[in-house]
């Protein structure tokens, strides 16, 4: 059976699914997406994966191709067509479609949804992230909006491909002072020698992730103490541990970076308790 796509008000094959070529997300990266967790046939974080799309939106002026409850309902039927029980769900809105130019159209258009559904090995996340994964630091050459989900990410791709060609799974952006912002597509965390944990404020220009926010919850109930401050590449070099998280990659441990272990090399105590927490969530 082949997958079924949405594409602006049909669900399609996922091999014929389209969109035409004046797309301004095609032609500009103009355009905004989220990602979903599926887990169990369920959406993990819904909410506030809605609330961060409306955000991006408003923020780039892109008008909504349609209101939060019938695009709900898009992305249920996407997950029943498909027969996913464990799954990402990838969701893009662009300006839509019009006559080339940098300027938004001056008419305006019906902005673009396309949804699509693809299996998540989510067993295989949590088993990743009881081994933990390298990393390697990439200079973050981004601009100053990290905050909006655009699909702007060739900085992120060239540095995710540069870490993967070093046999890194993720690359720990670093700015020009030092400090680390995030990951190519992950938020990151330190567990200092204090045994505090520390994880950039979203204030800070990155995306403020949606597993953060959840982690952060569950970090309060586990009482682990942690401060939303930036932290440098060489104070995770110094951390007893270190983590990322996202969506697919709840709170993987990085018990290597630039070819140096993180704390004894294996994942950390606190990363533990975070993952199980984390699965207990998702699975409730
Ligand atoms: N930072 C960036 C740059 C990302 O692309 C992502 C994943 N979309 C994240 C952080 C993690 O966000 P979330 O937990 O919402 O998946």
């Amino acid at each position: 059976m082949s997958r079924i796509s949405y594409v602006n008000g049909a669900y399609v094959p996922h091999t014929e699914a389209v969109v035409h070529i004046d797309d301004r997300g095609y032609q500009f990266a103009d355009a905004v997406y989220e990602g979903v967790t599926v887990r169990h046939g369920r959406m993990v974080d819904l909410e506030p994966h809605l609330d961060r799309l409306w955000r991006s939106m408003g923020e780039l002026r892109i008008a909504p191709p349609m209101d939060r409850a019938p695009m709900r309902f898009v992305f249920s039927q996407v997950i029943a067509k498909n027969r996913i029980e464990n799954g990402f769900l990838y969701i893009q809105i662009s300006r839509g479609v019009a006559k080339r130019d940098h300027a938004f159209p001056t008419k305006p258009v019906a902005s673009s949804l396309v949804v699509t559904l693809k299996r998540l090995d989510v067993d295989g996340v949590i088993a990743r992230a009881g081994k933990g994964v390298k990393a390697f630091s990439e200079a973050d050459i981004r601009w100053g909006r990290c905050d909006v989900k655009s699909t702007s990410l060739l900085p992120n791709i060239l540095a995710k491909q540069a870490a993967k060609e070093k046999g890194g799974f993720e690359a720990v952006l670093v700015d020009k002072d030092g400090y680390v912002t995030e990951g190519s597509s992950t938020n990151m965390w330190i567990v200092r020698k204090d045994g505090v944990v520390q994880t950039r404020s979203t204030a800070d220009n990155i995306l403020p992730g949606i597993t953060r926010a959840t982690l952060l919850k569950l970090a309060a109930e586990l009482q682990i103490k942690v401060v939303e401050e930036a932290f440098t590449l060489e104070d995770a070099k110094g951390a007893t541990e270190m983590f990322l998280s996202s969506s697919t990659g709840c709170a993987t441990p990085i018990v290597e970076l630039d070819g140096q272990k993180i704390g004894d090399g294996t994942p950390g105590p606190i990363a533990k308790r975070l993952v199980e927490a984390y699965q207990r969530y998702m699975d409730a």
